[in-house]
C-alpha cells in the first residue's frame, strides 16, 4: 500500500469510527432452522416490487453451499496487507430467484389429485437452486452425518469493505451506532459494494437499480424496539446490544467470556455479529461404540469458519455445562440460556412492537 493509501484508509477509519456499536451474537446451540428470522424481516422490508429475492436474514445449513451459493469462494474483503482481495458480483440465479407456484391449477382448476405444487422462476423454468436449496443435507459420512444452522445477516462491520468500494460515497456508518446503511438517492446501482462484501449479503434491486441490504431495523432500534428477527427469534438465540455496554449480554459474551466469535474473520472486515459455536455429539463406528475424542461436527471446520479460538470455546462451553448439569452455579450458562426473555437478551430494547 502506498503512502497515500495509508493516509487515505487512515482518515476514513477516523471518518467512520462510530461513538457506540451495536452488535448481535448469535448462539449457534439454539437454533433450530425454523426461519421465523427470515420471514419477520422478509415481512417487514423485503415486500416491494424488486425486492422478491431479498432475504437480509438467511438461515443456511452447514456444511452448505448457503447463500448465494458458495459466498465462501466469492473472494472480497481485505488480504493480510489491508489490500482489496478479488471477487465477483453473485449473480441473481446464485442467489436464488423467487419462485411461483401453479396454485390456481392445483386449488382451483379442478387437477387437485392429479397433479401437485411445482416451483418455476421468473423465467417461467425449473429451479436448480434456491436461498435454502440444501437445507438440512449437512455433511459427515453415517453413522456421523452431521449439521448446523447458520443465521446470517450484514455483519455492519467495522472496516466495512462495501462502503470503501462504493465510488458514490452511497454507503455510510451512523455515527451513533455503528450501523451500516445505503443511501438510496445517492446509490446508481454499480454493484463494486455487493463485489466487494466478502459475506456476500447485498442485493440489487433491478426495478430501482440500487443496492440493498439488512439495516439492523434501525427505524425500530430508534425507538426502542429489538430487530425484527432478534423479537420474533423462537429459539431465543439473537442477543442485541452495545459491545461497550459491560453490563450488557454482547460484552459479556464477547468481551469477557469471549466466547462469542466473527465468522471468517480472516475477510478483515471487523464483523460485528459473532457466533457462539455449536457443540456436537462425539463421533461413533459402525457398531456404536463412541469416541469421546472426536466430537461429530469436526473441530477443523468450525475453525474454518470461527477461527483458532474454537478449540478454547468449545472446551470451556462443555465445562460450564457440566457444572450446571451437576447442579453448580455458571454464570455463562444462565446467560445462554436466557431465564428472562426479552430483559435478558436485548435489554436496551424492550419496548413492545406493538406500541409503535
Ligand atoms: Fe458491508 Fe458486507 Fe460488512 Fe455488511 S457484511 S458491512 S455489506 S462488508
Amino acid at each position: 500500500m502506498n503512502e497515500k493509501n495509508v493516509i487515505g484508509r487512515e482518515l476514513e477509519g477516523i471518518l467512520h469510527k462510530p461513538k457506540r456499536q451495536l452488535a448481535m451474537v448469535f448462539d449457534l446451540n439454539k437454533c433450530l432452522g425454523c426461519h421465523t428470522c427470515a420471514i419477520s424481516c422478509k415481512r417487514q422490508w423485503t415486500r416491494e416490487e424488486g425486492m422478491e429475492q431479498q432475504w437480509w436474514a438467511v438461515v443456511n445449513t452447514q456444511p452448505g453451499l448457503g447463500t448465494p451459493k458458495n459466498w465462501e469462494s466469492l473472494g472480497g474483503g481485505w488480504d493480510a496487507k489491508g489490500e482489496p482481495r478479488s471477487s465477483r458480483i453473485p449473480t441473481r440465479d446464485e442467489f436464488g430467484d423467487a419462485w411461483q407456484f401453479n396454485k390456481d391449477e392445483v386449488f382451483h382448476g379442478g387437477k387437485g389429485k392429479v397433479t401437485y405444487l411445482k416451483p418455476v422462476t421468473t423465467q417461467g423454468e425449473a429451479p436448480d437452486w434456491g436461498p435454502n436449496w440444501d437445507e438440512d443435507e449437512g455433511g459427515g459420512e453415517y453413522p456421523n452425518s452431521h449439521f448446523f444452522y447458520l443465521p446470517r445477516i450484514c455483519n455492519h462491520c467495522t472496516h466495512p469493505a462495501c462502503l470503501e468500494a462504493c465510488p458514490r460515497g452511497a454507503i455510510y456508518k451512523r455515527a451513533e451506532d455503528g450501523i451500516v446503511l445505503i443511501n438510496d438517492k445517492q446509490c446508481k446501482g454499480f454493484r463494486f459494494c455487493m463485489e466487494a462484501c466478502p459475506y456476500k449479503r447485498i442485493y440489487y434491486n433491478h426495478v430501482r437499480d440500487v443496492g440493498q441490504k439488512c439495516i439492523f431495523c434501525f427505524p425500530r432500534v430508534e425507538k426502542g424496539v429489538a430487530p425484527a428477527c432478534a423479537r420474533q427469534c423462537q429459539g431465543r438465540l439473537r442477543f442485541v446490544g452495545y459491545l461497550d455496554d459491560e453490563n450488557g449480554p454482547i460484552h459479556k459474551l464477547v468481551h469477557q467470556w469471549r466466547v462469542a466469535l466473527p465468522l471468517h474473520q480472516e475477510h478483515g472486515t471487523q464483523p460485528n455479529v459473532y457466533y457462539v459455536p455449536p457443540l456436537s455429539p462425539p463421533s461413533v463406528d459402525i457398531n456404536g461404540r463412541v469416541d469421546p475424542s472426536r466430537p461429530r461436527i469436526p473441530t477443523e471446520y468450525l475453525e474454518g469458519l470461527f477461527g483458532p479460538r474454537v478449540r478454547e470455546v468449545l472446551t470451556l462451553l462443555e465445562a460450564e455445562k457440566a457444572k450446571k448439569n451437576q447442579g453448580q452455579p455458571s454464570e455463562l450458562m444462565d446467560l445462554l440460556i436466557v431465564y428472562k426473555w426479552p430483559n435478558d437478551i436485548f435489554p436496551d430494547f424492550l419496548r413492545d412492537p406493538a406500541e409503535l
